[in-house]
């Protein structure tokens, strides 16, 4: 759950979890909580905290074994995850994957494929 960067859906909000909270403590009588530790951060907090949590390797396994699109769309993949690439989910799932990635762009990342670009870019900015 995610209201940070949700695509709409009324049921992503906190309001709505703590309303299914509620009703569901005083349908079974318990203290039931629910826990919705993304809430408040975006989908590239969301990676970041993926890596800091299980470093590139559970980075991966979100990508790999993780769904939200919409259409149910798994036969197409991206460097994000499978989806039909169109959806809100999806198109929300792409812009965070690729804000995490532009964000953890470090020096020691420089291949000798993008070193050029890079190099360049940085004589840009001090012009
Ligand atoms: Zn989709």
């Amino acid at each position: 759950m995610c209201q940070t960067d949700f695509s709409g859906y009324p049921d992503c909000r906190e309001d709505t979890i703590k309303a299914l909270q509620v009703a569901t403590n005083l349908g079974m009588d318990s203290n039931f909580r629910f826990e919705t530790p993304l809430m408040w951060v975006d989908k590239a907090q969301t990676y970041e905290l993926a890596e800091q949590l299980g470093g590139p390797w559970f980075v991966n396994l979100i990508n790999t074994h993780t769904h939200t699109c919409y259409m149910g769309v798994r036969n197409q993949t991206h460097a994000w995850g499978a989806g039909c690439g169109k959806c809100p989910a999806c198109e929300l799932r792409q812009k965070g994957w690729e804000k995490y990635n532009s964000l953890k762009q470090k020096p020691e990342q420089i291949t000798r494929k993008n070193g050029l670009e890079t190099i360049l870019n940085l004589f840009r900015k001090r012009r």
